[in-house]
């Protein structure tokens, strides 16, 4: 039984791109008699707004698509991404990161570890890894820690790791490493993007993982935490992304493309057949 998602952040109005990848994913399960999910990642508390909640139902609707109640918020279970830090803690995979950002770069620019060209994060130069206990009690005065996951530590008990690509018939080797000691948990709230997205997959039974192919590298780090939290493994498949005319990624930022405003431009939902044969492309 294929069970699929479309996990939107309500952090501004659904643009094209979010159709097209709800839409790969709604086709995904309908071909195969399964069930497609909607679940909201609403965990960053500064950026996301119910407004916007109401908005992707709305648009989704529109576009056809429905989905089974209740909804899953990501807000609303945080003890379940809890008692996944607790368990990679019990493992020794996590340590308290006081640096400021301003902190990483120049320390990461000391090591000669500027970002290499195309890539937008620096990767954690480690500094707080080795911090004694009294460092890490003096400095939790001052500031609040993010938890970082010890990357060495976990490949080194996960050993190699595949996942399995799905449109391209093949399994993938994860190499989670390039990513250094990634942020698990942030100040503001304890969790993170790849540990909720991981631990809901799992609990919610997710069996293919669609998203578009600009969060391919991430599912690296996502096998990873699989196999640390004895999780079931999904397989995936990264839909290729849509560009506007000018060859760019459509982005929340550009308000003209939300679905929203084609709608009040008098756009109709079977406009989008278009782009929902285009999921299909993706498995020639
Ligand atoms: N919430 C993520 C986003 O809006 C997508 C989650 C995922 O598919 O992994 O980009």
């Amino acid at each position: 039984m294929i069970v699929t998602r479309f996990a939107p952040s309500p952090t501004g109005r659904l643009h094209l791109g979010h159709a097209a990848s709800a839409l790969f994913a709604f086709n995904k399960a309908r071909e195969a008699g399964g069930t497609f999910l909607l679940r909201i990642e609403d965990i960053d508390p500064l950026r996301c707004k119910s407004e916007y909640i109401e908005g992707i139902y709305e648009d989704l609707h529109w576009l056809g698509l429905n989905w089974p109640e209740p909804v899953r918020f990501q807000s609303r279970h945080l003890d379940d991404y809890k008692r996944a830090l607790a368990a990679l803690e019990a493992k020794g995979l996590l340590y308290p990161c006081f640096c400021t950002r301003k902190e990483i770069v120049e320390e990461s620019a000391r090591a000669g570890r500027a970002p290499h060209e195309g890539e937008d994060a620096v990767v954690y130069p480690g500094t707080c890894r080795s911090l004694s206990l009294d460092a890490r009690a003096e400095l939790a005065h001052i500031r609040m820690p993010v938890w970082r996951l010890d990357m060495e530590k976990a490949v080194r008990i996960t050993g190699q790791l595949f996942w399995r690509d799905e449109l391209a018939g093949q399994d993938v080797e994860a190499k989670p490493e390039r990513f250094g000691d990634i942020v698990l948990a942030r100040k503001e709230v304890l969790t993170s993007y790849h540990l909720s997205v991981t631990v809901d997959d799992a609990l919610q039974g997710v069996t293919l993982v669609t998203r578009g192919e600009d969060l391919r590298g991430v599912t690296d780090i996502h096998r990873l935490l699989q196999a640390l939290l004895d999780l079931p493994v999904p397989r995936y498949a990264h839909h290729p992304l849509l560009y506007d005319g000018a060859g760019k990624k459509f982005s929340k930022r550009d308000q003209s493309v939300t679905l929203a405003s084609l709608r009040q431009q008098g756009g109709l939902a079977r406009d989008f057949a278009t782009i929902a044969f285009f999921p299909n492309e993706g498995m020639k």
